[in-house]
């Protein structure tokens, strides 16, 4: 093979959850000059648990400032949905016995939100990766340009645009203009620093210029709610007089003692939260959820699970103004002190500016049309601007190691990018495939079981030095699945390895080896 001469290139990393920490790391390996800008005081992303929440608790105004968000959307009981074996990256176990006492004081499976802190934590001083982090560092936009600064146009950026244009981005250069905070998340000075270094050192402020940028600021910090042309009522806030939130919003269940509260959304967070208030001593919990379809489900039909006050319902049709609430088939429920809507998240890049905010614009859940691979757009923005992270329902951990090793390849130069043409012609294939599923386009980056081809595909595009992730991995995640579905109240502290069979314990004993 012929050799290929590395191309070491300056990085923009936003921000430093998983995804920036193990992007970081990968693109140093490679060779390449990395920062990370971190809006807040620490690594860790969406795992550093804030007690704060937004005044604004639906999330109803996306231009609402910085200054009046909060990042993370962990629950004080949050414990994680995946067992800590197969959440870490290929070659950092995540156990309580290796990382020791100084990152560790949870050793369950299913551990609490401040131990995964703990080990990103600890990932991110092993690798000695803080060093290359600028905290309280907002990054307000990001902006392709010709190294004569001109700004690349839209059309030129365009997917029509020259295959492969400069193999690994070269001619694009990218304009980023981050904000310094005070530590309480006020900005402090927005200067012109003019500069162009892009050194890991420096703390000017202003704009810079990077031969890359990768986008690593997470997914889970902006509330989706239904169309309120489907659930009428949610609008405008204070028509129906019960509180309404947002599950990026709720903390913990106290203020709801004796209350009843509609729960709307029964994936992770709606089965956790439910739950949570029923045990903190909720009146009555009404889990309502689009999937749900029986609508002989209600407050006369047997409470769902093993707590008594918890009902399952279809989903919610309206608010009133009396304070109830309908739902498919008719129901009629109240009075209703509150609403929780457990309905996710969307993709929200507010710092992308021109041609970037064209290739990478989110409509109906979708980044771009949707992004090659999930990461990044196909024409001469690749690999300059890519994305890490943005698949869901998925585990997320070992999959940004993947999406990072190839960005790191790509930009060096070491896999050779595709032309346009094949970028769009998997597009089109991943489109098609979407169509066969009858899959609608919200669900462009769902993966679900394909998640495993895609990392092994991720793999093989790294060449041979990258090993596909083992099959215990897979063999964990499907017996999970399995006992998710058979006990979601309890699941955590059910045994994996018996539910999952012969192969499930074997995947234990690899896991653990
Ligand atoms: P984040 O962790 O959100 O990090 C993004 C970072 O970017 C943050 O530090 C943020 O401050 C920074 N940032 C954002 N915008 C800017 C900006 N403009 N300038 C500078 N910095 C910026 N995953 C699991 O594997 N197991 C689980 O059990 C699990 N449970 C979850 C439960 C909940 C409630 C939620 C919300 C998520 C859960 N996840 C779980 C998924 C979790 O999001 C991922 O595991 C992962 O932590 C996401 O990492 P990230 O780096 O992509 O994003």
């Amino acid at each position: 093979m012929a050799s290929v001469v590395k191309r070491s290139r300056r990085v923009a990393v936003i921000g430093a959850g998983a995804a920036g920490l193990v992007a970081a790391r990968e693109l140093r390996s490679e060779g390449h000059m990395v920062t990370i800008l971190e809006q807040s005081g620490g690594v860790g992303g969406v795992w550093r648990f804030d007690a704060r929440t937004e005044a604004d608790a639906l999330g109803l105004d996306e231009q609402r400032p910085p200054e009046a968000r909060v990042h993370s959307s962990m629950y004080k009981l949050l414990r994680t949905n995946l067992p800590r074996e197969i959440m870490s990256y290929s070659d950092f176990p995540f156990d309580a016995a290796v990382l020791g006492p100084r990152y560790s004081s949870d050793s369950r499976r299913f551990c609490g939100h401040q131990e995964v802190l703990g080990y990103l934590d600890a990932f991110a001083d092993y690798y000695q990766l803080k060093p290359l982090v600028r905290y309280h560092t907002r990054v307000v936009a990001v902006e392709p340009s010709t190294p004569g600064n001109g700004a690349v146009g839209a059309a030129a950026a365009g997917a029509g645009a020259t295959p492969g244009a400069g193999a690994a981005g070269a001619e694009v250069q990218w304009s980023v203009t981050s904000e310094r905070l005070a530590s309480n998340g006020q900005a402090s000075t927005s200067a012109d620093g003019g500069g162009s270094k892009g050194s890991n050192s420096s703390h000017t402020q202003g704009r810079e210029v990077y031969d890359a940028v990768v986008v690593c600021n997470g997914h889970y910090a902006e509330p989706r709610l239904p169309d309120p042309s489907q659930v009428r009522g949610i609008l405008p806030p204070g028509l129906f007089p019960g509180q309404q939130l947002h599950s990026h919003n709720y903390r913990e269940p106290a203020q709801w003692a004796g209350k009843t509260v509609l729960v709307v959304g029964a994936s992770n967070s709606g089965e956790d939260v439910s739950r949570e208030l029923s045990e903190g001593g909720a009146a009555r919990v009404l889990l309502a959820a689009r999937s749900w379809k029986n609508e002989a489900w209600g407050a006369d039909a047997a409470p769902y699970g093993p707590h008594n006050n918890i009902y399952r319902y279809p989903m919610v049709t309206e608010l009133h103004s009396d304070g109830s609430a309908s739902f498919e088939g008719g129901r009629r429920e109240g009075p209703i002190d509150a609403v929780i809507w457990c309905t996710g998240y969307k993709y929200s890049f507010p710092f992308l500016r021109g041609a970037a905010a064209d290739v990478a614009a989110v409509s109906d859940n979708c980044v771009g049309s949707p992004l090659w691979l999930h990461m990044m757009p196909p024409g001469p923005l690749a690999p300059g601007l890519s994305f890490i992270g943005l698949p869901w329902k998925i585990v997320p951990f070992p999959q940004m190691e993947l999406q990072s090793k190839l960005v790191a390849r790509l930009l060096s130069g070491r896999v050779p990018l595709p032309g346009a043409d094949h970028m769009q012609a998997d597009i089109r294939a991943h489109l098609q495939a979407m169509k066969e599923q009858g899959l609608p386009t919200r669900y462009a980056h769902m993966q679900g079981m394909d998640q495993f081809a895609y990392n092994d595909m991720l793999a093989a595009m790294c060449g041979p030095e990258v090993a596909p992730l083992p099959a215990w991995r897979e063999v964990l995640y499907r017996a999970t699945s399995a006992l998710k579905r058979s006990r979601p109240e309890d699941y955590r502290d059910g045994d994996i390895s018996e539910a999952g069979g012969p192969e499930a314990a074997r995947a234990v004993e690899e896991a653990e080896a």
